[in-house]
């Protein structure tokens, strides 16, 4: 059997729900759903949710609610793993019957002992291979892989990757607990649900060779399945993309303001780009061009400016009335918070949104009193570079971040050091809101949250010293 197409096509997404969908995550299902609607197959979701201790519902309804953000539909019932335990143990007894696999009482001890001793490669042996272990509480079970020859992987991306199987050691597919290995669980809901098209991190090629092994054993012909393993997203050195270099959750680019239209469109270009070179166009363009064999094998960087100015585009191409729609929510989420401090201290109704103005501002773009300036950071800059060193060190890792704790810092400094309160907060107030008087430090600060407090706050701490 070839590789199918066409409708044919079952392409699947399966997330573990151990955290927020990361942008690699999101690019994987994209790819998929784009394979999937391109060619008219069958887009499945499966939550690989069998890490008891790591998976929460709360992280499945997270991936749920982001897959929906960004337009990615699937087709039927989600599957989840857990569900399927009972199939994944029987897959393994079928396996054990046929030779295919055994049990294996050596502590890892003995296994890095004889390693050591062999002064090879570290790894598994096959020591019980021919022992007849009875299972036990300590056993697991391994997967016998072939001595000789090669495991290939088609890569639709790649092109054959070649593993020779003495370099596979005999995995474990079951845990002494009993409970069978993801690659086991992986491996056979694939089969099950009929999948066709794995298209997968470039992370997880490595593993590649120990799911064919699997497939062929439990019976499959071996070359009913196409593989494609995506390029890592990288920073901007060349390096995994990673949470030092940016947000990686997506719900943090939805609660930015980032629209999903636009979000996809980047993502798509995360390793993907068509043949007309044209990079901004509308997910069904994306659709209709999408090619899995022109993905690219190079790692692809993200680039949030590039990210920003796709999303200005879409944002300009919004009719007026949608962008209002859409703006309104953060006006009034500030408003909202700041309204019953406002309340107390404005004699007309202008006044209000006067003061909170700097809530709303760019951090870079924050504007500075000229004579709050000179008066705090001029005149009494030892104080305001104590003060700004106090702030910036206790919010960096402050917990929770609440009006209370952030009031604590500060003035919890002053009292200590018996600097007047007013004049300790000074040097914060003037940084986080351009002025020397304006509403309750605290709360804005609340409001605005850490990373912004933090930019606000490192930015004045840098231009006066
Ligand atoms: N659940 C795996 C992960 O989140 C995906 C495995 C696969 O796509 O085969 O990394
Ligand atoms: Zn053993």
């Amino acid at each position: 059997m070839v590789a199918a197409r066409g409708s044919a096509i079952r392409a699947r997404f399966a997330p573990s729900p151990t955290g927020h969908l990361h942008i690699g995550s999101a690019r994987t299902a994209l790819f998929n759903w784009l394979l999937a609607r391109h060619e008219g197959g069958k887009m499945l979701l499966r939550v690989e949710d069998t890490d008891a201790e790591r998976s929460t519902r709360e992280f499945v309804d997270l991936i749920f609610s982001t897959l929906e953000w960004l337009g990615l539909d699937y087709d039927g019932e989600p599957v989840f793993q857990s569900r399927n335990a009972e199939r994944h143990i029987e897959a393994v007894q079928q396996l054990v019957a046929f030779g295919h696999a055994y049990c294996c009482d050596c502590t890892r001890e003995e296994v890095d002992g004889r390693a050591a001793a062999r002064g090879g490669p570290p790894g598994y042996d096959g020591h019980c291979r021919d022992r007849d272990v009875q299972p036990g509480p300590n056993t697991v079970v391994r997967f016998r892989t072939p001595d000789e020859g090669m495991t290939v992987v088609h890569d639709i991306i790649r092109g054959d990757v070649s593993f020779p199987n003495e370099t596979l050691e005999d995995f474990v597919i079951v845990r002494s607990t009993g409970a069978p290995m993801f690659l086991v669980a992986n491996a056979v809901d694939d089969l099950d649900m009929g999948i066709t098209h794995i298209l997968r991190g470039e992370d997880l090629l490595s593993s590649t060779p120990k799911a064919l092994l699997l497939r062929t054993a439990l019976g499959s012909p071996g070359d009913d399945l196409a593989f494609a393993h995506l390029p890592l997203i990288v920073n901007q050195q060349g390096k995994k993309f990673s949470k030092r270099d940016g947000a990686v959750a997506v719900d943090d680019y939805r609660s930015r303001g980032y629209l999903p239209d636009a979000f996809v469109n980047y993502l798509a270009t995360l390793g993907w780009g068509a043949p007309d070179g044209v990079e901004l166009r509308p997910t069904s363009e994306i659709v209709e061009l999408f090619d899995v064999a022109s993905i690219s094998k190079s790692p692809a960087q993200f680039d949030l400016k590039k990210l920003r100015n796709f999303n200005g585009d879409y944002i300009r191409r919004l009719p007026l009335d949608e962008y209002k729609a859409l703006t309104r929510p953060y006006l009034d989420d500030v408003f909202d918070a700041m309204a019953p401090l406002l309340q107390e201290r404005v004699k007309a109704l202008t006044e209000g949104p006067a003061m909170i103005d700097f809530l709303f501002t760019d951090d870079g773009e924050l504007a500075f009193d000229d004579k709050s300036w000179t008066k705090v950071m001029v005149n009494g800059k030892d104080l305001a570079v104590a003060m700004l060193d106090i702030a910036i060190d206790g919010f960096e890792t402050l917990a929770p971040w609440t009006a209370e704790a952030v009031n604590d810092v500060v003035i919890g400094y002053a009292d200590d050091h018996e600097i007047p309160r007013g004049k300790a907060q000074a040097p914060v107030r003037v940084a986080i809101t351009g002025r020397s008087v304006g509403p309750p430090l605290w709360e804005a600060i609340e409001l605005l949250g850490r990373e912004r407090t933090l930019a606000r706050l490192r930015r004045v701490r840098e231009r006066i010293s």
